[in-house]
């Protein structure tokens, strides 16, 4: 088990600059019972600061992993309206929301991937209206992790069970900056660093970028009245707060209808609980017209088939090869940490809050702007130390903004 004053530290970074928890405001955590040590620090933590309800949501691998076994495909879609509404009563009160995620990425591996397929599909259309605070930042949300047996191992497979937890330990707090004597300054400190970059690129407002490297070359359009997003986001009532951590990029959502060109993925993909590796995506007018994958294929061809906005994008994000966690070197098989070593994509739903106004559209507007919807979102990586990224602006010259998987511009100047 880590350091008992780090784990604290660690909580405390995740109430306060992730989820930034009010007096009097309620807290629901998602967790796995496997994290239920930590979680109680957090409880902990959160009723020290002033919450007046701390919730818990309890996950188990292994008893997911039973019920994709044993239940059948009308149990498994069929979400229960108690369940939804539960979620629902608590954004309506304003509580904030943190998932503590560690979930084994192999889980599902021997589950039909059609059956995962559909389960997934169900519950994202059953937590649609929810999901609706989320990704408008109408409730204060963040994502962390904590390491598990089988995850850490999937990383450290050389190790014992213990010292790969251990290693996984060391890792996140160096990478969420829990090891600095300060982590919450060394955050303020880093959300501004974001801020450049971000204010750098709506200033700019590129019409297009292109990406280019081994495997990849692509052009997005950005639609008019696009914002770069990174770092701190805030609620209505203008309370900072950090939906991911780690968080190293920023980033803004592609023309649902204008992207053209071919993707090869850099680092493997889980999603829903199976490994996609070695795949490579053809768009054409925003879709996605062929694909391949060495490893996977089902997978991702379940997930294309979510819906029609699965094949289209809703975000585009920049982050430097060099950030902290590609360098620690390691592949972590989540894309909370992964996306945050490489510049991505993601397939599904946009965020509203990255147009103009988007927040107040119906679906329909945000369509007539190239805003994607879907039931589904889905980062997947596509970042190299050879990337090279040149910026369309509107008279229609270029100019580079990466080279070689590096900014090359300077915010400072
Ligand atoms: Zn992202
Ligand atoms: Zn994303």
């Amino acid at each position: 088990m880590a350091d008992q004053k780090l784990l604290e530290k660690y909580a405390e970074l995740a109430l306060k600059t992730g989820v930034n928890l009010q007096k009097d405001q309620a807290l629901v955590i998602n967790s796995s019972i496997e994290g239920a040590d930590f979680t109680r620090i957090v409880a902990k933590k959160a009723y020290d600061l002033g919450a007046k309800n701390v919730h818990i949501n309890w996950t188990d691998d292994e008893l997911t992993l039973l019920k994709f076994q044993y239940a059948s495909e009308g149990v498994l879609t069929d979400i229960p309206e108690w369940q939804v509404a539960k979620h629902l009563d608590f954004a309506e009160d304003g509580a904030a929301l943190l998932a503590i995620r560690s979930t084994n990425p192999d889980l599902l591996k021997d589950i039909d991937p059609g059956k995962v397929a559909k389960a997934n599909k169900a519950s994202g259309e059953a937590m649609k209206e929810f999901r609706q605070y989320t990704m408008n930042d109408r409730i204060p949300w963040s994502i962390i992790s904590i390491p598990t047996g089988d995850w850490a191992q999937k990383i450290f497979p050389d190790k014992s069970k213990e010292d790969a937890i251990e290693s996984l330990w060391d890792q996140i707090f160096k990478i969420v900056r829990v090891d600095q004597e300060d982590p919450v300054s060394a955050w303020d400190q880093h959300n501004n660093t974001l801020k450049k970059a971000r204010n750098f690129l709506n200033k700019k407002s590129y019409k297009a970028l292109v990406f280019k490297s081994e495997g990849t070359d692509i052009r997005f359009e950005l639609p008019e009245g696009h914002i770069w997003k990174g770092g701190a986001a805030q609620t209505p009532n203008g309370n900072a707060f950090n939906p991911n951590m780690p968080t190293e990029e920023v980033f803004t959502v592609p023309h649902k209808y204008k992207v053209d060109g071919k993707v090869t993925a850099t680092k493997p993909l889980v999603y829903g609980g199976n490994m996609i590796d070695g795949f490579t995506l053809t768009f054409k007018e925003g879709k996605v017209v062929d694909f391949e994958a060495e490893q996977g294929y089902e997978t991702l061809k379940h997930l294309l088939e979510t819906d029609e906005g699965a094949t289209r994008l809703g975000e585009l994000a920049l982050v430097p090869h060099a950030s902290p966690i590609s360098q620690s070197g390691l592949i972590f098989y989540n894309t909370l940490f992964d996306e945050n070593a490489s510049c991505h994509i993601a397939l599904g739903k946009a965020y509203p809050t990255n147009l103009e106004g988007g927040s107040d559209m119906d679906e329909e507007a945000l369509d007539k702007h190239g805003v994607n919807d879907s039931l589904t979102h889905v980062d997947f990586m596509i970042g190299s130390a050879d990337l090279d990224i040149d910026g369309e602006t509107s008279d229609g010259s270029t100019e580079p903004v990466f080279r070689k998987g590096a900014w090359a511009i300077d915010f400072n100047e």
